[in-house]
């Protein structure tokens, strides 16, 4: 491509500093770059945590059916999706919002909480945009790590908390670690959370926890704290493409401000419509969610066997300490034809994050492994 004959000199455009300094999000390699640079045509992409099992036939249905029309404007209130999401979950609809991915939602938050030199607390290892998204405001963010039996660390944590940061940032079941907050250690960090903070519990793999595990929206209901309640249709539901998560907020006045740090037409007609139809049939996501818990207690087991330390799960994926770089070990699995997450973050770096993936793709990683890892 011809390039331009003028350049401007660099450093001329006075970007908003936090935004030009933000470190890159850390996304899964995608299908057709994995298949250039392995040679492999067949890719096992277990990067991105997305459903195996694709998604319910009623959400394809659905996507065909007249009451989608692509050329309308979708309701800017997603109100019959809120509406079915209050049935569901028995929470006011006015007190839910709908984002583009709970991504867009950790955006609004951050957008509507946050000032300059504002803190934020979080963990480390972290969902990236638990991290970038209050620096992009300019905030101050405290990680608190993770302990070395890949926990969370509650001691720090409630201490953190207690300080009285603007927001905190928390995912249970923790994305990358895995392992969530049972129901008396969730309501300590609820217990130190002080007037001024709002509290965000980020359920997005609340669908894979154990049957005991605490439910996010029913325990902070009771709480009295300000808060937010993240959950996704990208990961139990499959709908990882059609961008849709949303929302649950301690009341209206909280829903009200990130609903205005949102853009208007944030959740297109497509995402709608299939989010609504995904609800509906549960059935389909409980069954899947049963396969891949059932995967997961099969990849765990086999990973043991090769002496890889694994941090326990109630996701759809498994981290591991692979005892040398992790880049080096996905370089290889790339080789193989697998996609996986090498950890990045500083002191995390021999961590590796595998998704469960269909049988044949977890087999396919066994094996990969099996000759990779020497014991
Ligand atoms: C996958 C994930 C999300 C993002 O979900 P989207 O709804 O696809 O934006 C949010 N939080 C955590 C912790 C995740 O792992």
């Amino acid at each position: 491509m011809e390039q331009s004959a003028k350049t401007r000199p660099e450093g001329e455009l006075p970007f908003n500093p936090h935004v030009a300094s933000l470190p890159a999000y850390n996304a899964g390699m995608n299908i057709a770059a994995a298949r250039a640079v392995s040679g492999h045509h067949d890719i096992a992409r277990l990067a991105s945590n997305e459903n195996p099992d694709g998604c319910s036939p009623k959400v394809m249905a659905a996507l065909s059916s007249a009451g989608f029309e692509p050329w309308r404007y979708a309701d800017p209130a997603c109100t019959a999706l809120r509406t079915a999401l209050g049935e569901r979950l028995k929470v006011e609809p006015s007190h839910i919002v709908v984002g583009n991915g709970s991504e867009e939602m950790i955006a609004a938050i951050s957008r509507a909480m946050l000032v300059p030199e504002a803190s934020v607390v979080t963990v480390v290892p972290s969902f990236g945009l638990h991290e970038i998204e209050p620096l992009a405001a300019g905030a101050k963010v405290i990680k608190i790590a993770m302990t070395a039996s890949l926990g969370f660390d509650l001691d720090a944590l409630e201490q953190a908390i207690a300080a009285g940061p603007r927001i905190v940032f928390l995912s249970s079941p923790w994305n990358p670690v895995g392992p969530g907050l049972d129901r008396r250690e969730l309501e300590r960090l609820v217990n130190a959370v002080r007037p001024g903070t709002l509290f965000v519990l980020d359920e997005a793999y609340f669908e894979f926890a154990d049957p005991d595990a605490p439910n996010g929206i029913e325990l902070l209901r009771e709480s009295g704290i300000a808060y937010v309640v993240l959950r996704t249709f990208s990961k139990a539901y499959g709908l990882a493409g059609l961008r849709v998560g949303y929302s649950v907020c301690s009341d209206s006045e909280v829903a009200r401000v990130v609903s205005a740090a949102k853009t208007p037409f944030n959740v297109n007609a497509a995402a709608q419509i299939a989010a609504i139809a995904a609800l509906e049939d549960d059935a389909w996501m409980k069954a899947s969610v049963a396969r891949i818990r059932t995967e997961r207690a099969r990849v765990a087991a086999a990973l043991g066997k090769l002496g890889l330390r694994l941090a326990p799960s109630q996701t759809n994926f498994l981290f591991f300490d692979c005892g040398g770089e992790s880049s080096a070990l996905a370089a290889s699995l790339l080789q193989a034809g697998i996609i996986v997450k090498a950890w990045r973050e500083k002191g995390y770096e021999r961590f590796l994050r595998v998704t469960i993936g269909s049988p044949a793709e977890n087999d396919r990683l066994i094996q990969a492994l099996g000759q990779l890892v020497s014991r």
